[in-house]
């Protein structure tokens, strides 16, 4: 098959006929329904630029796999300038969408693998790499898109997954076949899930011994019998589905409940059953390199914000107020300290003994905290830059109705030379940039919670050498 065009993308789901609920409906139609085409169009954006001339470079490279051209979000990084390029792509797509482009996740998924089957497989002469290796191949072959089945929806969460009322709170195994076995649970906010030709499953959590059935790790093909979507709501979704009020004119962000309701999965495609130890170290490597990745989209996305938000000061007439230079300036530093963390992550990455390329951890989750609180402050200065309209702007059909439209026109004009209606689309943009939740709310809880972003950073800094250092300037010799 070989790199897909965005045609062939598109082409290639409508052929998926995967079980789909929105708004109380049963959606037959994905690829044409508004709302989702709008999700659908920005994992598009990573086809498309992989087509053009100017981007090629950075987003395809040579598989040693296959022995053939490969889109980068399909192959685990071999060296530390793939671990670099990945950043940059991101940013580039971050900036281009304006929202999520909900290919990440699916590349994570694929180092998590690749790094821990290899491991398992050492330890317990599994087969674990081997069958990981050819779903590998056949992601690159196909040019396919994953997306990450990791969040459990964790019932309460004071208990261990064995000891909760109901035990399919978290994903895990209730059958073992000769061909394969068969999996019952609910993933949560599975973005892009439908933009996805597979879903990788991987648990959730570090796992005891006893909690053996919920150590699996697997992939399927997100239309696969007994896999059911439920599009979650998002702020502002309903205006996709009118087609009025959008904002962001072209993409938009999804993110389903996905329930695993008895779905049989082929031994070919298991990639952990049982190795509870393992579980940790699939969910370790999975979530930092998840943010990792985040330092490069949101950086792209707080672009977008800062070019609204200059278009605003010259339609506004504020160009030259200096409280308004300063703020941009405040946004672009904090896009650049995000966009430096993950470089520096990446920089700092290191071989894995499967040979896979991994970042440096500690720095990937200090720009994942950082993002977490920045894009709310980068969002606030654009707001304050931008004006109240951001909060209630009039309709476009009261803009268009013949008896209030000219007169709304008349009163939100700004500068004289600027079109009326190019002010009321970027206020719109700025309202979608600051407050499309399936897309802000994953900056603080998306690859993980904050707080356990600071334990990765607690667990994983050298402290040990940092107390040598104080110890040695005070003098102690212990
Ligand atoms: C927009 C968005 C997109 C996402 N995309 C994906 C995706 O594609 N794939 C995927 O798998 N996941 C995805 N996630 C899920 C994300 O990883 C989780 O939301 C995150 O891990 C938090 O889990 P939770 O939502 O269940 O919240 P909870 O785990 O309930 O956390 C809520 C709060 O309680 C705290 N807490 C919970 N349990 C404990 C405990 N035992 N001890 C101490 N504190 C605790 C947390 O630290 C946090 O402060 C996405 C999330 C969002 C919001």
């Amino acid at each position: 098959m070989g790199l897909m065009t965005k045609a062939e993308y598109i082409e290639s789901l409508r052929r998926m006929k995967p079980t789909v609920y929105m708004f109380g409906e049963k959606i037959e139609n994905v690829v044409d329904n508004p709302r989702l085409r709008a999700g659908i169009e920005a994992t598009g954006a990573t086809y498309e630029l992989a087509e053009s001339p100017e981007h090629r470079d950075l987003i395809v490279t040579h598989s040693t796999l296959t022995d053939k051209p490969v889109n980068r979000f399909n192959k685990p990084p071999e060296s530390v300038a793939d671990l670099v390029a990945r950043v940059k792509i991101n940013r580039l797509l971050g900036r281009r969408v304006g929202t999520c482009f909900q290919r990440c996740t699916g590349l994570d998924c694929l180092v998590a693998l690749s790094v821990t089957t290899y491991d398992i497989d050492r330890k317990y002469d599994t087969q674990y790499h081997r069958r990981f290796t050819d779903f590998l191949k056949h992601m690159q072959k196909n040019d396919f898109t994953a997306n990450a089945g990791v969040t459990d929806v964790k019932g309460d969460r004071n208990l261990s997954p064995k000891d909760q009322a109901d035990k399919d709170v978290y994903l895990h195994v209730v059958e073992k076949r000769d061909d394969g076995i068969v999996v019952r649970g609910a993933k949560c906010h599975q973005t892009g899930s439908l933009s996805a030709h597979e879903i990788i499953v991987l648990p959730t959590r570090a796992l005891r011994k006893g909690e053996e059935e919920f150590a699996v790790a697997f992939a399927v093909p997100s239309d696969t019998a007994g896999i059911i979507h439920v599009v979650g709501r998002s702020s502002l979704d309903t205006r996709e589905q009118d087609g009025c009020d959008c904002g962001n004119q072209r993409y938009s962000k999804y993110a389903p409940t996905v329930i695993l309701d008895n779905v049989f999965v082929p031994w070919e495609r298991v990639f952990l059953c049982g190795e509870w130890e393992f579980a940790a170290d699939l969910v370790a490597y999975f979530s930092a390199f998840h943010r990792q990745s985040h330092g490069g989209c949101k950086a792209g996305k707080i672009d977008c914000m800062v070019g609204a938000a200059l278009t605003m000061m010259e339609y506004n007439g504020t160009q030259k107020v200096s409280h308004h230079k300063e703020k941009v300036t405040d946004m672009i530093h904090r896009a650049e300290t995000l966009y430096g963390c993950s470089l520096a992550a990446s920089y700092e990455g290191r071989r894995m003994p499967s040979g896979t390329y991994f970042i440096d951890p500690v720095l990937a989750n200090a720009s994942k905290i950082h993002e977490g609180k920045e894009m709310a402050e980068a969002t606030r200065l654009m707001i304050d830059i931008a004006g109240g309209f951001v909060a209630d702007l009039p309709s476009d059909r009261d803009f268009d109705h013949p008896a209030v439209g000219p007169l709304l026109k008349k009163y939100l004009k700004g500068v004289e030379a600027t079109p009326v209606e190019n002010r009321v689309r970027m206020f719109r943009l700025i309202e979608k940039l600051a407050m499309e939740s399936a897309d802000t709310i994953s900056d603080i809880h998306g690859g993980g919670s904050p707080a356990a972003h600071r334990l990765t950073i607690f667990r994983e800094s050298n402290n040990e050498a940092k107390v040598t250092a104080a110890k040695r300037l005070a003098g102690i010799d212990e």
